[in-house]
């Protein structure tokens, strides 16, 4: 396909927020489309979103390509990015006007895009850095402005154009089906295989029963299921029925562990592949879990490794993204690995099973070895005392509460279900994302050290206050200045004084006394004395709390 036509798409889609008109523009484009990489490139990715692969280019070799390609110096693109804020529109004017004295040479194609932009995850070594700028240069230099508008976004992972996958998957349902229950065939689908392009691949061909005939496949990436929130015990039992198995909610991180015979892959909840960080896990797994093949869902929680006593996430949230002296951090930060559920047992997907029948494999096959790898600690019970009982032990062992769940219910990857409820003490935390910060002045100049903190809702992100405290000025103390600066300054989009913004990739757990009213923030609401507690480099964007989130928490506090 041309790429223009694809630029035409984007700049339809940018010029309404309106999320029916975008369905419906996409519904039209897709009855165009026979290649279903140009769907990863409608979401700004080169590949669908179970490869574990990022462009990972920097705003620097971004302007280096424009000034090659436009033959402008740097600074001066330098200097028209601080003025408009977005280097693809700087690219766009700068070739622009380069185009009036030039004739265009070649037509790109979306083949042609892909094929430079998947080079670039693959090189490594000697002269990298120069290969990449030739193949971005080769593609901005045959660009017409709209284009090239487009591959810098794309290069920078920031379309701005307002899609989400559930929009394209609207549209797949307008285009292809147009009734109700595809939507949800089509979601299902998209659970399982994270494939949208491949989700659009069999859509097309109009047959509901084949997106049904999706299955899981072990090794690759699945979404978790997440849990919905209950006030209490009482409340819990009333939502998902009693008797009911019980849970410790362990504070750490969602690991999905794959083996398919030898190969054993870890992933994270944003599908982020951690096998390698990890190595004690994949031995633990050789030793202690029966099987050729499975997936298995669990919570691993870092403990002390003298005391034993467990640790709070954020102890262990460095191991997450770590790429070097993986051992001495094995054994610093060593975690246990919590299972809690099973999808795939021996060639088998058990997503349908009954909760009860899942648990129950479970434990045949983990030989329970604490401190390495056991069945999550659980009770089956009706008697609401034993159950506070149990609560009441979980927080005593440090863990974050418990976790509710019915006993007949099936495993649905990517939804919120309400059969699994996750009960806390209080639920005066949210996730949110940081999207803009401000350097510091006297002992803190050089820092960034006042974060903008945003929740989420259909149309980017909405701003719910600024946090600094919990932040500390020294590494050895926990997270640091320093630390959040250097994660911030290579996703800086524009620069106002001391303030910027950022793009929206950092995602923070941030504690607060209350909710208030504000008209100073847009999402109309402010956290009172916010404070942060942890990085959260497990949980991406879609993770963070929303505007109803916040609404709800409003509510519940009384309206005060
Ligand atoms: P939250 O992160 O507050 O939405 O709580 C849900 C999370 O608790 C899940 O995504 C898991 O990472 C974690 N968790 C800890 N223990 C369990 C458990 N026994 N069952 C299910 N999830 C658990």
């Amino acid at each position: 396909m041309r790429y223009s036509n694809l630029a035409k798409i984007y700049e339809e889609l940018a010029s309404t927020t309106k999320r029916l008109e975008k369905t419906e523009i996409l519904s039209k484009f897709l009855h165009t489309i026979d290649d279903k990489n140009v769907i990863y490139l409608l979401l700004g990715n080169i590949y669908p979103e179970h490869e574990d692969k990022k462009i990972g280019i920097s705003e620097q070799l971004v302007i280096k390509a424009i000034s090659k390609s436009t033959g402008v110096s740097s600074e001066k693109v330098v200097q028209e990015w601080k003025k408009i804020g977005d280097l693809g529109e700087v690219a766009k004017a700068l070739i622009k006007s380069k185009k009036q004295h030039t004739l265009s040479s070649h037509v790109l194609t979306t083949e042609k895009i892909l094929d430079n932009l998947r080079k670039l995850p693959e090189l490594e070594g000697k002269g990298t850095v120069d290969k990449k700028l030739s193949l971005i240069t080769e593609l901005l230099t045959s660009a017409e402005p709209t284009e090239s508008k487009y591959i810098v976004r794309t290069l920078l992972e920031d379309l701005r154009i307002g899609i989400q996958q559930s929009t394209i998957r609207d549209a797949i349902a307008k285009a292809f089906f147009n009734t109700k229950e595809s939507n949800v065939a089509i979601q299902k689908a998209l659970d399982k295989s994270n494939d949208l392009g491949h989700v659009f691949e069999i859509s097309k061909k109009g047959k509901l029963e084949n997106l049904e005939k999706v299955s899981l496949e072990v090794g690759k990436p699945v979404k978790v299921m997440l849990a919905q929130k209950a006030s209490d015990i009482p409340e819990g039992f009333e939502e998902v029925g009693k008797p009911c198995a019980i849970e410790y909610k362990y504070d750490g991180f969602r690991l999905v562990i794959n083996k398919d015979k030898d190969k054993i892959t870890l992933y994270t909840r944003r599908l982020e592949n951690v096998t390698r960080q990890f190595p004690e896990a994949i031995e633990y797994v050789n030793k202690y879990v029966k099987g050729n093949s499975f997936i298995l869902d669990s919570e691993a929680v870092g403990f002390d490794k003298e005391t034993k006593k467990y640790m709070p996430f954020q102890a262990i949230s460095q191991r997450i993204k770590r790429k070097y002296e993986i051992e001495k951090m094995k054994n610093e930060l060593p975690i246990e690995i919590n299972v809690f559920d099973i999808l795939y047992y021996n060639g088998k997907s058990l997503l349908d099973e009954p909760f009860e029948k899942r648990t129950k494999l479970l434990k045949q096959i983990i030989k329970s070895t604490p401190y390495k790898i056991i069945p999550a600690k659980q009770i089956i019970t009706d008697n609401l005392e034993k159950a506070e009982k149990f609560y009441k032990q979980a927080l005593e062992n440090n863990q974050e509460g418990v976790m509710m769940k019915n006993l007949n219910s099936p495993y649905n990857p990517g939804s919120r279900v309400g059969h699994m409820l996750k009960i806390k003490p209080s639920e005066k935390d949210f996730d949110l994302v940081i999207i803009g910060a401000e350097y510091g002045t006297g002992k803190r100049s050089g820092w960034l050290s006042s974060f903008d903190l945003g929740c989420g809702s259909g149309n980017g992100f909405l701003e719910v206050g600024k946090v600094s405290t919990g932040v500390k000025e020294k590494r050895e103390e926990g997270v640091s200045y320093d630390e959040i600066t250097k994660l911030l300054k290579p996703l800086i989009i524009s620069e106002d004084g001391r303030n910027i913004k950022v793009r929206p990739k950092i995602v923070v757990t941030i504690t607060y006394q209350e909710i208030q009213k504000s008209p100073k923030y847009s999402s109309g609401f402010a956290l009172r004395f916010p404070r942060f507690t942890a990085l959260r480099p497990d949980r991406n964007t879609e993770d963070i709390a929303s505007l109803e989130d916040i609404e709800n928490a409003y509510e519940k506090q009384g309206g005060k």
